[in-house]
């Protein structure tokens, strides 16, 4: 079997978890597959990096950027080859360059747009290791690019597509994928399996033991992934098709991202072209606008406008919103840093009825005000103050039967 393990910043955080790393890489060598190995940077070392740059520009060119930020991968990879040599086996490390992972030139979010593998198949057949820095990529031009945060579990994903790998392991911190985030709350169950459309929800709704686009192209090419601890032995969660049993409960999982921001216009005409003129602007500068809503207020003449960008953009996304507010003829521009988005996720909603209901009563028993609503087939999500998260991602999960010992879907923790 050709079998790809990425390890993310914990799993290759220190010395001793490199060293961990390599033992189970002899140990899958053994057992006669052929093994290629994705390293993330040490925990912390990219944000240490990012500090860095924010001590000299508050918006660094993604350029620099970039070249910057995957030092942290060269490290690890470097530093994981040396201890799988140690233990007796051959072991080379490549950057993203060296394995010809070509992206476009998006600095800081770039996609893969194909993946060459020339030197690891020959690595491979040669029986080495190939021991790959994660999160990294380069144009046709030889700029060098990063994947977006999260990033090797893309490089992970997209290296066993190329190489047509039996399995892709991803290595963390965590046992496998939860009913939602066990470092939050602990009767949170471990999920056998999960389809690829309930965790690619999951991740893009803020659950981020998966990277979103990971998924999509595991999704795309059909690639087997398993996500389990690199400090034990317990099976983990295979991400998979979706099967029958999957449609048995409303919802699997509960997600919450911290990450947004919502933006206010108040007093907007309500006429035609206005919400075209506003959402024109905001995508011309690349900004993903997530939710939108607007109220029809009781003249008739005036609306409000909220939307939610993501924290990162909300300072450039204010800007353009302020320019246009006087053209708009509209009053006010308001920014929220403060507010959270919490989803609940389930492909068994196509079927099952009342899950918005029981999630909007469940929030307003513990008086938890909903700002926003979306919904999807397979999901529901509320805008709500960010200091309830915590409390409604509880509240959640227990008003869904999700927690250790009830009856949705999975079994116990380990
Ligand atoms: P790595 O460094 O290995 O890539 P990440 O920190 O990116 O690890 O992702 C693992 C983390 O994802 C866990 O520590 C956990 O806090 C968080 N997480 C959020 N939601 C979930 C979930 N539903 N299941 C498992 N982990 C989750
Ligand atoms: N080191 C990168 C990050 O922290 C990529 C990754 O770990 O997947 O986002
Ligand atoms: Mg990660």
């Amino acid at each position: 079997m050709i079998i790809v393990q990425k390890y993310g910043g914990t799993s290759v955080g220190s010395i001793e978890r490199i060293k961990a790393v390599a033992e189970r890489v002899a140990k899958t060598k053994k057992d006669k597959n052929d093994v290629v190995v994705i390293v993330s940077a040490m925990s912390g070392e990219t944000d240490k990096l990012i500090g860095l740059a924010n001590q000299i520009a508050l918006n660094p060119e993604g350029r620099e950027m970039d070249l910057l930020l995957s030092s942290g991968e060269r490290i690890s990879a470097a530093l994981t080859a040396m201890a799988i040599s140690n233990l007796g086996f051959k072991a080379l490390s490549f950057t993203g360059r060296q394995v010809g992972i070509i992206t476009d030139d998006a600095h800081t979010k770039a996609k893969i747009e194909k993946i060459t593998g020339k030197m690891v198949k020959k690595a491979l057949a040669k029986g080495f290791v190939p021991v790959i820095a994660g999160f990294q990529g380069v144009t046709e031009t030889s700029e060098v690019t990063t994947l977006g945060r999260g990033g090797s579990d893309l490089t992970a994903v997209a290296v066993a597509a190329a190489l047509k790998a039996d399995l892709c392991e991803i290595y963390t911190d965590v046992d496998g994928v939860y009913t939602t985030d066990p470092n939050i709350v602990p009767e949170a169950r471990k999920l056998d399996k999960i389809s690829y459309d309930e965790m690619l929800e999951l991740a893009s709704l803020g659950a981020k033991v998966l990277q979103t686009r990971s998924v999509e192209f595991a999704k795309k090419y059909d690639v087997p992934v398993v996500v389990r601890s690199s400090f034990n032995d317990h099976t983990g969660t295979l991400v998979v098709k979706e099967d029958r049993d999957m449609e048995k409960v409303a919802v699997s999982g509960v997600a919450y991202d911290k990450n947004q921001s919502k933006i206010t216009v108040t007093s907007v005409p309500d006429k035609p072209g206005v919400a075209a003129k506003l959402f024109q602007a905001i995508a011309g500068a690349h900004i993903v606008v997530d939710m939108i809503v607007q109220n029809i207020s009781s003249d008739g003449k005036e609306t409000d406008i909220s939307f939610t960008v993501p924290k990162s953009d909300n300072r450039k996304a204010l800007k353009i919103t302020e320019e246009i507010v006087s053209e708009l003829g509209a009053q006010d521009v308001k920014l929220r840093d403060d507010i959270a988005k919490i989803s609940v996720v389930g492909v068994g909603m196509r079927t099952h009825s009342g899950v918005a209901a029981k999630m909007f009563g469940t929030l307003a028993q513990h008086r938890i005000n909903i700002m926003m609503i979306s919904t999807s087939e397979i999901k529901v999500s509320c805008i709500i103050d960010s200091k309830y998260t915590e409390l409604a991602v509880r509240v959640l999960h227990d008003a869904f039967d999700l927690g250790e010992g009830k009856k949705g879907r999975g079994k116990s923790k380990g």
